[in-house]
């Protein structure tokens, strides 16, 4: 019924290993299943319907039962019909839920023999079993200790994977409750990663299920190798994995990690001369943002890893509300954004900044639109989020600037003076590492002067990782670049942060100009924006003016620029050169251009 050495050689080879100290998991399931072969008491594991799907050694010696690997042993062959309903039924309190009980014998020859049964209950892969460990009483006194230790050998059973020797299902599921508990009493975070190996069912095709067994061996230790002590990693099944980070205190973390797991276990293993390897694919999801329940989470990672799949493998994803709001909608969705950038089929509208005192322009900003070929023109709401979310706005980002940029150096030779070109930066973009040298490296190959250029970070991105943040805006700065804070009031600065930055405008956020006039609360908002502004020497403009009246007050407390549909709403590049020079709406004094009010 197991594996076991059959010859002296390999007895001595175990006996070397054992002195040495057991180096691998197949040194250890090669001893566990040597142990079991010689115990002399019995052991079981039963299924629900009776079935046993493991008997040790020692029944086929004592019970009328064959030793034979194929054969499939029923209960009632191990065990006197009286005490069978009391071995199957399972305990109320599973799991690990320990019974004991004793019960007469009859050996093979015709003897009678009390045995002593511990009984443990145990869910395993969603399915009930009953380990069952007899030791023979009256014979042999049996102490507290062999006791022990022959629960931590069942226990070692049930909670581990019996392939790789990292923890199973059970252990895992036993983890997740507990970092939940945990996480909702301190209000913590953790991540739960699910990585799936891409094409493993090939691998083992090709080189056969040993090797197979070698490469899930050798991906459970890589795991093992990558994180903390204190986390899980866990075999779902077959060639899933999964991983409960705990204790998490920066999204960026998770990021690197994930990274980290990935490159792990894609990395080869050497099976005599061939290289093996195979790459993962991983869904994360994240408590509590993506679910409270151990089933949520789970579920969510499973959507995330599987649009990790669809995206190409050997890669990860963060869960997202979307994917379970549409889920192939959403999917579709990626697929176009990503055709999109190749087809041309994003777009750049222009809106103008202007000097409230007379109208004149003072920049322009950037904004981005999707030609979609079956839903029309996208407003980047629709699809920032997603490329952020998929990393799409690295390059979308990169287009956006490299395309703006070239644009707006063809106004400049044809001898318009528009001001400055704002271009937003999402805070994704901002984070990659070399963000200053691309930026250049678009100045340089558009011929825009760097002082033409004023990039719209938020607050978030900014203040999320300050060092990283200061070093790049001075460097940006140092070359000329303007920044602007966008969305101003809506996210959490640090004034001394704000004061070391090399920041030249705050963008107050169109949330509180709307009602600027009519409500108090907001007035009181912008009003210290436009101080705080002042009292720094930064400049500050009011984002989202469509009224009059807007614009009186706007102007009554002080703020110099506004944005907004009052003066203009974002344009084609051919509707906004229109504009400039259509002599109802604006006026061109030389190189600069005023706008008439166009309502
Ligand atoms: P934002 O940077 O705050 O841009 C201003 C938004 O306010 C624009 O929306 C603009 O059309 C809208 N707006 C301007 N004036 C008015 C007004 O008077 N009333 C109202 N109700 N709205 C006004 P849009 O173009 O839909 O862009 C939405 C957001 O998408 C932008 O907000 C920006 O965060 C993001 N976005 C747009 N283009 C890009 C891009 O190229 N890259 C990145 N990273 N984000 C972009
Ligand atoms: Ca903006
Ligand atoms: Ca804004």
């Amino acid at each position: 019924m197991n594996e076991t050495p059959s010859d002296a050689s390999e007895f001595q080879s175990i006996y070397q290993m054992l002195e040495r100290g057991l180096r691998s998991v197949g040194e250890a399931r090669l001893f566990m299943s040597l142990l079991l072969e010689h115990l002399p008491e019995l052991i079981a594991v039963i299924d629900t319907n009776g079935r046993v799907l493991f008997a040790s050694k020692a029944h086929a010696r004592l019970a009328e039962v064959s030793d034979h690997v194929e054969e499939i042993i029923r209960v009632d062959q191990l065990f006197p019909h009286d005490v069978q309903a009391a071995i199957t039924a399972l305990s109320p309190a599973a799991p690990l839920a320990t019974e004991s009980f004793d019960i007469s014998l009859k050996h093979k020859d015709g003897s009678r023999h009390c045995y002593h049964f511990l009984k443990f209950h145990l869910q395993m892969y969603e399915q009930s079993v009953i380990f069952l460990l007899g030791l023979c009483t009256g014979e042999r006194a049996v102490g507290e200790i062999n006791l022990h230790s022959y629960k931590s050998m069942v226990n070692h059973l049930a909670f581990n994977d019996a392939v790789t020797g990292i923890a199973n299902r059970n252990l895992f599921y036993d983890r997740l409750h507990k970092s939940l508990s945990l996480a909702k009493r301190n209000s913590g975070h953790f991540a739960l990663m699910l990585i799936d190996l891409d094409k493993f069912s090939t691998l083992n095709a090709k080189f056969g299920r040993d090797v197979g067994d070698r490469f899930l061996q050798h991906v459970a230790q890589q795991l093992i190798t990558a994180v903390r002590d204190t986390d899980t990693v866990a075999r779902m099944s077959g060639d899933e994995f999964i991983v409960i980070l705990d204790n998490i205190k920066k999204a960026k973390d998770i990021q690197s990690v994930a990274e980290k797991l990935l490159d792990s276990a894609a990395r080869s293993l050497y099976v005599e001369g061939r290289e093996i390897s195979c790459t993962a694919s991983m869904g994360i999801s994240l408590f509590p943002k993506d679910g409270d329940t151990a089933d949520e989470l789970l579920r969510n990672a499973d959507k995330a890893m599987y649009k990790a799949k669809a995206a190409g493998k050997n890669q990860h994803r963060f869960f997202i509300k979307a994917m379970t709001d549409s889920a192939v909608n959403y999917l579709l969705l990626e697929n176009d954004l990503r055709k999109a950038l190749e087809g041309n089929e994003l777009q750049l509208f222009f809106q103008p900044q202007v000097f409230i005192a007379d109208g004149g322009l003072c920049g322009v900003e950037a904004l981005c639109r999707w030609q979609h070929k079956n839903r029309g023109l996208l407003s980047p709401a629709h699809f920032i989020s997603l490329a952020e979310e998929t990393g799409i706005i690295e390059t979308l980002g990169g287009w956006v600037l490299n395309e703006s940029c070239r644009i707006f150096k063809s106004w400049l030779d044809r001898g318009v003076d528009l001001g400055k070109l704002s271009v937003n930066v999402s805070a994704r973009q901002f984070r990659n590492a070399g963000f200053q040298q691309s930026v250049l490296a678009i100045l340089e190959r558009t011929g825009l002067p760097h002082k033409r250029l004023e990039l719209e970070l938020t607050e978030s991105s900014t203040m999320e990782n300050a060092g990283h943040t200061l070093e790049v805006l001075n460097e940006l700065h140092a070359a000329g670049v303007s920044i602007a804070l966008d969305d101003f009031g809506t996210g959490y600065s640090s004034l001394s942060y704000l004061r070391r930055f090399p920041i030249g405008k705050l963008k107050i956020d169109k949330s509180f100009i709307s009602n600027v006039d009519r409500d108090p609360r907001d007035a009181v908002t912008a009003k210290s924006i436009i101080d705080l502004a002042h009292n720094m020497s930064l400049h500050v403009i009011a984002e989202g003016v469509e009224r009059q009246e807007q614009l009186d007050w706007l102007q009554g407390k002080g703020c110099e620029q506004v944005q907004g549909f009052y003066y203009a709403k974002p344009l084609a590049e051919k509707n906004f050169l229109k504009l400039i020079y259509d002599t109802e709406k604006a006026v061109l004094e030389g190189a600069r251009v005023r706008l008439k009010c166009s309502r």
